[in-house]
């Protein structure tokens, strides 16, 4: 298992506002929300970002964006949501277990900063 902060979620060793769960992802809200809703979507296995996800992945990352769809609809956002993964240095990664991000309940702006 991961040793990020959210591997310690995962492990239940630091707490967190879990809004879903599964056998292979949880979901919960963002410590330092960007939009009225914020909620992450992480697998339990720990891939560290989209670049260090192997072709074996490609169910779990299939079942995250289907993830974020359910848990979307429960957070009643049907006038839409944007969905973010940052990766790496230039994408703003911060911390290194991937991680969906949902934003909504705002006006998303384009192009993002
Ligand atoms: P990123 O910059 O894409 O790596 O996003 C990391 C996100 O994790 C940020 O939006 C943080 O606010 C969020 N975050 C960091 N620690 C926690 C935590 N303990 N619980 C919930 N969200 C967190």
């Amino acid at each position: 298992m991961s040793e990020t902060i959210f591997g310690k979620i995962i492990r239940g060793e630091i707490p967190a506002n879990i809004v879903y769960e599964d056998d292979l992802c949880l979901a919960f809200k963002d410590v330092a929300p960007q939009a009225p809703t914020h909620i992450l979507v992480i697998p339990k296995k720990p891939i560290t970002s989209i670049d260090g996800a192997d072709d074996e992945d490609q169910s779990i990352l299939g079942h995250l964006l289907l993830t974020v769809k359910k848990v979307a609809s429960q957070a009643n956002l049907t006038n839409g949501y944007r969905v973010v993964i940052n990766n790496g240095n230039d994408g703003g990664q911060t911390v290194n277990h991937l991680h969906l991000h949902i934003l909504g309940d705002r006006q998303m702006k384009w192009p993002p900063g």
